[in-house]
């Protein structure tokens, strides 16, 4: 069947992002841990996958301390070559609409990935703006964040036990799910009814794994991008985008014909993503973290970016190893 669709510029503001969600007709939970599936621990569709156990990946460094005051990064810490730097390098992408996505008026790359390195910025200048941030693809963010060509990486990056053994991750910062989009008319109801259809997911990503994975065995199609997803869902060369909760409520608010399907089948704890090499810090981000969860900035950053599908839920609980 032909489908029509019109691909929507990315929105400008976040409130635009929103009301066109609202108008995509997707009812479906958004993003966050306001849902049931999507909480650790409550009870979802079967997993597409069997986790890997080996480690606990929502566990990372405890902080030791209070934090230096903005601008007194202690001698010699990671934190103080940053700082001599003049900027913190932030590696995310830039067509996740409400996670870091490219404003088309005001040319930068914002949301709420963006906001988690303003925040580190901030702890480590006084100042959110001294952020530099590198657009890196979804294939690069464990390689960019190990060879130090970023300081920091907050793209949507699952915490696991795989990468974990090349990187060093935060406290989880946002709990997410993997869903599936589907044309509005299609009878798609999951994961489940994709069985021998194509399902795009980007390289590099876990969705892309977890797809190949699925009892149902949907082809999985991959693309550089989930911006190239949408464009090959839009031009029915795919049947179907599969990924996070998060990417696809983005994705749904750009695409009037579109919609959201199934409950959460995988939990995708997101982390900060860091270089192995300096933990101390990995330690600070942390902090920052926590200091953020206590003082209700998580929260405000919630509002402000998914603020329009539903209260926020509790910010995710601090694991330490
Ligand atoms: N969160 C998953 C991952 O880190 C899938 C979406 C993405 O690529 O960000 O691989």
């Amino acid at each position: 069947m032909m489908r029509t669709r019109i691909g929507i510029a990315l929105a400008g503001t976040a409130a635009t992002v929103l009301a066109l969600a609202g108008c995509s007709g997707d009812s479906s939970p958004l993003p966050g841990s306001t849902t049931a599936a999507a909480t650790p621990g409550a009870s979802a569709a079967a997993p597409a996958a069997t986790p890997d156990t080996s480690c606990n990946p929502r566990a990372s460094l405890r902080p030791t301390g209070a934090l230096p005051q903005p601008g007194h990064m202690p001698a010699g810490s990671y934190m103080a070559k940053i700082q001599a730097q003049g900027r913190l390098i932030l590696g995310t992408s830039q067509d996740t609409l409400l996670f870091s996505s490219r404003n088309p008026f005001t040319g930068k790359v914002e949301g709420f990935d963006v906001d988690m390195g303003r925040q580190i910025a901030q702890a480590i200048f006084g100042d959110p703006n001294k952020l530099q941030i590198k657009v890196i693809g979804y294939d690069k963010r464990v390689s960019s964040a190990k060879d130090g060509s970023v300081d920091i990486v907050a793209d949507t990056m699952t915490a696991n036990c795989a990468r974990w053994k090349d990187v060093n991750f935060s406290s989880i910062y946002y709990e997410a799910g993997q869903r599936v989009l589907v044309s509005k008319d299609s009878p798609v109801k999951s994961i489940d009814d994709l069985g021998g259809k194509k399902v795009c997911a980007a390289s590099g990503s876990t969705s892309l794994d977890n797809i190949a994975k699925a009892k149902s065995k949907p082809i999985p199609v991959a693309k550089a991008s989930f911006g190239d997803c949408l464009v090959a869902f839009q031009q029915n060369e795919v049947d179907a985008i599969s990924t996070d909760d998060t990417i696809l409520a983005g994705m749904a608010a750009q695409d009037p014909y579109a919609r959201v399907v199934g409950v959460p089948f995988t939990q995708e704890p997101y982390g900060m993503a860091m270089s192995k090499a300096h933990p101390e810090f990995t330690q600070f981000v942390n902090a920052v973290l926590a200091k953020n969860r206590e003082n209700g900035t998580w929260t405000a950053t919630y509002k402000k970016w998914l603020g329009a599908f539903g209260a926020p839920p509790a910010p995710p609980v601090a694991e330490y190893k």
